[in-house]
């Protein structure tokens, strides 16, 4: 692909600050789109903006906060009066039994993966019709489609995601609304969500076990497969879930 695949597209990009979500912005960017940049991090925030140079959007936002999706749907529709590509990646998991999780814990991993999904794509989405052509990628993860053990509350939040993704493709799709919601759903990718399991040697063995292809991906492979869905090569899809493993779900 050329270096203008992107050009004139503008894509907002939830935890753009590291990991999966740092390495879909500069590929955005790189091949000509134009970044809002969404994190809490705002130190993560400004070492991307440094490397990005001008023309692009860092905002610091919680996006668990209804509040902080009103004011920047607004900023965006004041800058650009449309949003071409929506990326809700910003997420994490944490290991605990159920017995272990409190309440407030399974509330805060349903918040941050699943929530801000729903958030985002609700005031977000009059500037992405407004685009014409927009798409919108969910994170989501194999945890979404298969289960785990003391991973309770991150399954159930990316299970929800996963469909909560083909609910909006459908609703969307019945209204006219030429907006595709697609989720993509890696596996072991090396980030600092990750980095614990990695640090650990007999962890990283039991790890590269599950996995057919005896690796962990880079967030750049993981970047690759979302820039896709956000592409007018998959103009097609919709209401899909990519799935990105290694061959860890196939087995
Ligand atoms: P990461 O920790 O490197 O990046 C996550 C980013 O999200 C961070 O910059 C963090 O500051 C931001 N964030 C977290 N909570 C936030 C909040 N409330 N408001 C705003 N920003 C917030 O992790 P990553 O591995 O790049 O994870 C990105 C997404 O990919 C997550 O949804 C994760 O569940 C998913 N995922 C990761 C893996 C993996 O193996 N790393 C596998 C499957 C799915």
């Amino acid at each position: 692909m050329t270096e203008v695949r992107f050009a004139g597209k503008i894509g907002l990009i939830t935890g753009a600050a590291s990991g999966i979500g740092r390495a879909t912005a500069l590929a955005l960017v790189r091949q000509g789109g134009t970044l809002v940049a969404v994190d809490r991090d705002a130190d993560g925030l400004e070492r991307l903006s440094a490397e990005l140079g001008n023309g692009h959007r860092t905002i610091v936002a919680d996006v668990t906060s209804e509040d902080r999706w009103r004011e920047i749907a607004e900023e965006v529709g004041d800058a650009y009066g449309r949003l071409d590509i929506l990326f809700n990646n910003a997420g994490y998991g944490k290991f605990a039994s159920i017995a272990e999780t409190s309440l407030d814990q399974w509330r805060a991993i349903l918040a941050v993966n699943l929530d801000s999904v729903f958030l985002a794509t609700k005031h977000l989405q009059l500037l992405l019709a407004s685009a014409g052509e927009a798409a919108v990628i969910n994170m989501s993860s194999i945890r979404g489609l298969t289960g785990d053990a003391n991973t309770g509350s991150y399954c159930a939040a990316k299970g929800g995601v996963r469909l909560f993704t083909k609910a909006c493709a459908l609703e969307f799709a019945e209204q006219g609304l030429r907006i595709r919601v697609n989720s993509i759903h890696p596996g072991h990718v090396r980030t600092s969500l990750t980095e614990n399991a990695h640090a650990d040697p007999a962890q990283a063995k039991r790890l590269l076990a599950d996995i057919p292809m005896q690796r962990v991906a880079a967030p750049e492979e993981i970047a690759d497969a979302v820039l896709f869905l956000a592409s007018d090569e998959s103009r097609y899809m919709t209401g899909s879930e990519l799935v990105v493993d290694g061959g860890a779900t196939a087995q």
